[in-house]
Parts: C-alpha cells; sequence; structure tokens
C-alpha cells in the first residue's frame, strides 16, 4: 500500500464501467473501492474520469 501525502484528502469522482453487463456506476476514489459489479459480480473497469465534485 503506497500513498503520497498530497492531495490525500482529495476525492476523485469517477465512472466506473462493468465490461460484461454494462452497468455503470459513480465512484468516489480513493475513498471507495471500485470492486466488483453489483449485477454480475465481474471487476469494475474506470470508463470516465468525472470533475470533482465542488460545493457551490
Ligand atoms: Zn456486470
Amino acid at each position: 500500500m503506497s500513498r503520497k501525502n498530497s492531495d490525500s484528502d482529495k476525492v476523485q469522482a469517477v465512472e466506473v464501467k462493468c465490461p460484461k453487463c454494462e452497468f455503470t456506476q459513480i465512484k468516489y476514489i480513493p475513498k471507495e473501492q471500485i470492486g466488483k459489479c453489483p449485477e454480475c459480480g465481474s471487476n469494475m473497469i474506470i470508463s470516465e474520469i468525472l470533475e470533482e465534485g465542488k460545493s457551490y
């Protein structure tokens, strides 16, 4: 486990996608793990990096 101290508080919203059934989900890394598809149990992959959610 390697963790950089800089930007450690930053979370990045990513869209993850199941390559098998194309189920998509938004995850906040590194706070949340990408994990597996709740539908079919395949490993999810990052399909898109989303803008960081900023407070209005
Ligand atoms: Zn799936």
